[in-house]
């Protein structure tokens, strides 16, 4: 039924909006007032799918681990689920292919960006205590070569921005973006 794309800095609090939004979609579509086909909120991460924070270090290990992070979501892209990809999807391009993978699939899609700042990321990153801490020299190449999502270009909209101090996501919004949107095809313009 629908894909969302999750980005944001490393340690910006992703893996935290993704679980609120999971809990928030699976309370709608099992709701006794949900009269649509989806039955199912699955969250893809990293960590679902055995990537090693490690694997941020360099190109040469990101690339296949964006090779996984696509083939898993083109499994699981279907017409009765919500999908949220709960990664750093900092590459442009690498949201594009999210992006295109999804269309063809015929389900809704929307990107929802996590905002923190470099010194908010650091500070909680070095405090982690799950076991997924970035390098502090991964940390900050990934802050050089994030690539920020813009509501201007088709596979990134429609975008959601949440800022960690903002005390709750844009729930409804989001909701009716994947449940009311337009599907437009992957050509259809900018
Ligand atoms: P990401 O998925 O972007 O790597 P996480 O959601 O796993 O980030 O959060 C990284 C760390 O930062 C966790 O230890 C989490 O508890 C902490 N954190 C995230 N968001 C906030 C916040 N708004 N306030 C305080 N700590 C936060």
């Amino acid at each position: 039924m629908a894909f969302v794309t999750i980005s944001g800095y490393p340690s910006s609090g992703k893996s935290r909006r993704a679980l609120e939004l999971a809990q928030f979609l699976s309370e709608k579509i099992t709701s006794p007032s949900y009269e649509g086909s989806c039955s199912t909120v699955e969250v893809i991460s990293d960590d679902s799918l055995g990537i090693e924070r490690s694997a941020y270090d360099e190109s040469r290990s990101e690339k296949p681990a964006r090779g996984t992070l696509l083939t898993a979501v083109q499994r699981a892209l279907a017409l009765n689920k919500i999908i949220i990809l709960d990664s750093l999807n900092y590459h442009k391009g690498f949201r594009y292919q999210l992006y295109c993978a999804a269309r063809e699939s015929k389900v809704r899609v929307c990107t929802l960006y996590a905002v923190a700042t470099p010194d908010l990321c650091r500070e909680w990153n070095s405090s982690r205590q799950d076991g997924h801490r970035y390098t502090p020299e991964t940390l900050e190449n990934l802050f050089m070569r994030y690539e920020e999502p813009s509501s201007m270009v088709r596979w990134d909209s429609p975008l959601f921005t949440v800022a960690w101090s903002d005390e709750s996501l844009p729930n409804d919004s989001i909701w009716e973006a994947i449940t009311k949107g337009n599907i437009k095809p992957p050509n259809s313009g900018t």
